[in-house]
């Protein structure tokens, strides 16, 4: 038998400096992991909305025992012979993973590293809004689903991206195909979400909840038109129409392309406060093959450059871009080892975090669609660096603890696809 031990002793040998909790969420988020049908005999939890993208290892079809409808959103692993703080991880389902949900002789659900069991784990559970009746003809939990424990509403109105195809898309991402896979199982997936189905789902969560404390407006790039409107005008709508009946209720954030300096402001003044203009990958070189589309369309310089400019509409501590954490070692063209790599990516990070712009990651999941996907993802070593430098980093220009993702530090943490907030001091 593998035991988990051993987990624990390359963790105290190599990355004590880090809590160990986080060594086991970036290693679950990197692999994904299984269920047995065991874990699912329970049906009362919040199951994955798939509010974007897959974050699968494997497609739809190849899931044997209907994972794609089964598997809860989260998992919160607690306890167990490391007495593991509360943990919160994203499901990415990987039947291969050497991590498996399962019960024990005891009859408790927990995670188990091949046959050990490792520590206790719970799925989330299904918000009151979830379970009222609406008048649009869509379930809630497309329109509006809610991740990382309940706190972020995540409002995907556009469910696809005008990156088509491999010279096109960013190398790494499934939104067109995943869209594609979920059609043709029946989710009743909706392109372009109209305002109302928004603003119905949001008065439904603004009288029944007080978990959620966030949401983000977010979809595929527009470079063309949309409903007759260019990319901004088309994620502004949705801005404004929120923030005019909801002002204020929840932080307001937006994932999109990064706009120029005028464009931003028209966000900044519907009432986003925190803008995420992803540059996905810090090497000039990678950043071409990597985000074809976006390399092509905008170009690397003037997205930094929009990206520092932005900072000035919304405060610095509000620009929060996100990077692909590991998609900078993907083959064939990536980084060969994991020192180079983390070194590219700690550059970029110096960068912006030095003009008082922390960026976060999210774990690179080769998913099998895309031109990346039929890959391993990086090594632990890899996370776990990157992680290091991470806090260093931010410690070294003595950053504040970027808002809008609820508390910060082991056991409290709740973003789910990187441990970057697991990392990060206790907010005073
Ligand atoms: S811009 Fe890139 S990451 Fe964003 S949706 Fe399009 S292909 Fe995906």
């Amino acid at each position: 038998m593998v035991n988990a031990q051993k987990l624990h002793d390359d963790w105290q040998k190599n990355y004590s400096d880090l809590p160990f909790e986080a060594y086991i969420k970036q290693d679950i988020l990197r692999q994904g992991i299984s269920f047995d049908s065991k874990s699912f005999i329970n049906s009362d939890y919040k199951t994955k909305d798939y509010f974007i993208f897959s974050f699968d290892r494997v497609p739809l079809s190849e899931m044997k025992q209907s994972e794609n409808l089964k598997a809860p959103e989260e998992i919160k692993i607690s306890k167990g012979s490391h007495n593991l703080r509360e943990t919160v991880i994203s499901v990415r389902i990987n039947p291969q993973s050497e991590y498996k949900i399962s019960v024990n002789h005891e009859n408790k659900m927990g995670v188990f590293y091949h046959d050990d069991f490792l520590a206790e784990a719970e799925f989330p559970p299904i918000p009151d809004y979830y379970k009222l009746k609406y008048d649009m003809p869509k379930p809630v939990g497309e329109i509006a689903p809610v991740i990382e424990w309940g706190y972020l509403i995540y409002l995907t109105v556009f469910r696809n991206c005008q990156y088509f195809g491999k010279d096109e898309e960013c190398q790494y991402c499934d939104i067109n195909h995943n869209w594609k896979q979920q059609k043709r199982a029946g989710r009743p997936y909706t392109g372009v979400k109209p305002v109302e189905y928004i603003l119905e789902a949001l008065s439904g969560i603004d009288k029944n909840d007080n978990t959620a404390k966030a949401y983000t407006i977010t979809g595929g790039s527009i470079v063309t038109r949309l409903k007759d409107k260019n990319e901004v005008d088309f994620y502004l709508d949705y801005a404004r129409e929120i923030n005019k009946k909801f002002s204020g209720r929840w932080i307001s954030k937006i994932v999109t392309e990064a706009f120029e300096k005028e464009d931003c402001q028209k966000f900044k003044d519907a009432g986003v406060d925190i803008y995420h203009p992803n540059y996905e990958i810090w090497d000039e070189e990678l950043f071409k093959k990597v985000c074809p589309g976006k390399s092509r369309f905008i170009g690397r310089e003037t997205w930094i450059r929009r990206i520092l400019e932005s900072a000035e509409v919304f405060g610095a501590k509000n620009v929060i871009p996100n990077f692909v954490g590991g998609v900078e070692m993907a083959k064939p063209y990536g980084f060969k080892t994991v020192d180079e790599a983390v070194s590219s990516t700690a550059e970029g990070l110096d960068f912006f975090m030095s003009r008082g712009i922390s960026p976060r990651f999210t774990t690179w999941c080769p998913e099998p669609f895309t031109v990346l996907g039929n890959q391993e993802p990086p090594p632990i070593e890899y996370y776990m660096k990157l992680l290091r430098e991470y806090k260093n980093i931010h410690a070294k220009y003595k950053l504040p603890i970027p808002p809008g993702y609820g508390p910060s530090g082991a056991g409290r943490a709740v973003f789910s696809v990187s441990a970057f907030m697991d990392i990060l001091p206790e907010e005073i």
